[in-house]
């Protein structure tokens, strides 16, 4: 599967590690949009769309945040029962579409990276121009 066109749409907030939104067309037949390009630690990553896992409440069914500890509508306690990892809590985020192996992974990040420093450049180039 080959990566046919890369659009970047930059984000503009100072105190965010979000740099930009990344759409990816592959064999010019499929695309995923809003995969995201952060700005980490050691360099930019890219993030995969992905959604906020919620859980119902046991009393009334109101959907809340894996995180809450309590139901956001009754008020019931809500207990984290599929809670294995004790270290790391229950999974906050699942991906909505991602690679399966490591090789194309690094292929879809490396292109998205490289699509975004170029946007980056011709943006810098325009405003030296002025
Ligand atoms: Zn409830």
């Amino acid at each position: 599967m080959e990566i046919t066109e890369t659009r970047i749409s930059p984000i503009n907030k100072p105190n965010s590690r979000l740099r930009a939104y990344a759409s990816v067309t592959f064999d010019n037949s499929f695309v995923i949009r809003e995969i995201r390009i952060i700005e980490g630690k050691n360099g930019l990553f890219i993030a995969m769309p992905s959604r906020k896992m919620q859980k119902p409440c046991p009393r009334c069914n109101f959907k809340n945040p894996v995180t809450n500890k309590f139901c956001g509508q009754c008020g019931a306690e809500i207990k984290n029962v599929e809670q294995k990892n004790q270290k790391t809590g229950p999974q906050q985020h699942k991906d909505l579409a991602h690679p399966i192996n490591t090789q194309f992974r690094d292929y879809l990040q490396k292109k998205v990276l490289e699509a975004y420093n170029q946007q980056k450049e011709s943006a810098t180039g325009k405003e030296n121009n002025k």
